[in-house]
């Protein structure tokens, strides 16, 4: 099995068991503070999430995998790169695991995959995969059955390979030999929540979701608290920080699959370029991209943050600014433009030096 996974692009496999018990107050605790946010599928899902043979019936052993993915051509200088990035005010920066293919497909046609190769060598099998998915609690599998220990920033950690990769699961109908959870090598460092620019890591393993730039830009839909928008910086869509600043990520590896790789748009991350697209082109420019998840109304929002925050920058060239106070404007005439985007579009225009932003007006 192990070999199969290899061929399939997987880094590593393990086998979690089903009593996930002793996970259960944690979950409970952590949802009772509403560290969840808007992610009510979480609280929905409740107590079914640490109990894979309710979600699944007749499970009795989860098979889990994780694949490296960052993309391909990777430096070894790529958190320094990372970095580099976020003081760059004509960027908007897309976290790096959505700059390829969406993962959802990638791992849930391999996960498939693999389990077609056990039942061609057992006979029939009973099977579900999974992979991100609201229901599993699949960081807590992945620990239990050895891929790596939960960081202080809750991700998954592996000696070999840093936090840079995605996990899958497949439930399965057989019993199969518990592979080993490794040990926990944080040690004294909190070098991630020293980095976490909102301090959403509000304990060693517990981020409250609220505060986190990944949840904000991503899976949450409303107005975004002013006191967090300059702390958003120039991320456009999710955040590394954390994991940029973990020393076990020098040992992250490339990906094996070419789905991974960044596609042109995301390798600039160039803000000027992602102001200028209509509905239509964000549409079309993220087919096949986990960013298309988000909608176009989330994207302008994100960029009227991030705009804001350039216009902010001394370092922005003062052609720019007038283009990102033009298109800004423009988004305000457009009868289109949503409420929520249009307020954060007034916050964005009031961060800039008046004199550019009346110019655009009269551009227009
Ligand atoms: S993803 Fe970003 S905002 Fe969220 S916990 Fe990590 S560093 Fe903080
Ligand atoms: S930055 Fe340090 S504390 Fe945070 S996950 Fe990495 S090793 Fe653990």
């Amino acid at each position: 099995m192990r070999s199969w996974a290899r061929e399939l692009g997987f880094s590593q496999i393990g086998v979690a068991g089903v009593d996930l018990a002793d996970a259960e107050a944690g979950l409970l605790a952590w949802l009772e503070q509403g560290f969840h946010g808007q992610m009510d599928y979480m609280q929905r899902h409740g107590l079914m999430r640490a109990r894979p043979a309710e979600l699944v019936p007749g499970t009795v052993s989860v098979l889990t995998a994780r694949m490296d993915y960052l993309p391909p051509d990777t430096s070894a200088q790529w958190q320094a790169q990372e970095w580099a990035r976020q003081i760059d005010a004509q960027q908007a920066v897309v976290s790096v695991y959505a700059r390829g293919r969406d993962y959802h497909k990638v791992l849930r046609n391999r996960l498939q995959k693999l389990a077609m190769q056990i039942q061609e060598e057992i006979g029939p099998l009973g099977h579900r995969v999974f992979t991100d998915s609201a229901p599993v609690l699949e960081a807590e599998l992945a620990k239990r059955s050895g891929l790596g220990w939960r960081g202080k920033h809750t991700l998954v950690l592996s000696r070999d390979a840093g936090s840079m990769f995605f996990l899958g699961e497949i439930f399965l109908d057989i019993a199969l030999p518990e592979t080993a959870a490794t040990s926990a090598h944080c040690g004294q460092c909190s070098a991630c929540i020293q980095a976490c620019p909102t301090q959403a890591i509000v304990a060693p393993g517990q981020v409250d979701a609220r505060l986190c730039i990944s949840y904000l830009t991503i899976e949450y839909a409303g107005v975004i608290d002013t006191a967090l928008r300059p702390l958003i910086g120039n991320h456009l869509y999710g955040c590394d920080d954390c994991q940029l600043a973990c020393p076990w990520n020098k040992f992250a590896k490339p990906a094996k699959l070419v789905d991974f790789q960044a596609r042109a748009s995301w390798q600039k991350n160039d803000l000027l370029e992602f102001l200028g697209w209509s509905e239509a082109q964000f549409l079309r420019y993220t087919e096949g991209s986990p960013i298309r998840r988000i909608g176009f109304e989330r994207w302008q929002r994100n960029l009227a943050v991030v705009c804001g925050n350039a216009l902010r920058q001394e370092t922005l060239v003062y052609a720019h600014r007038e283009v990102i106070c033009r298109q800004l404007h423009a988004w305000l005439a457009d009868a289109q433009t949503s409420a929520v985007v249009r307020e954060h579009i007034e916050w964005a225009l009031q961060q800039a030096p008046e004199p550019v932003c009346q110019a655009g007006v009269e551009e227009e």
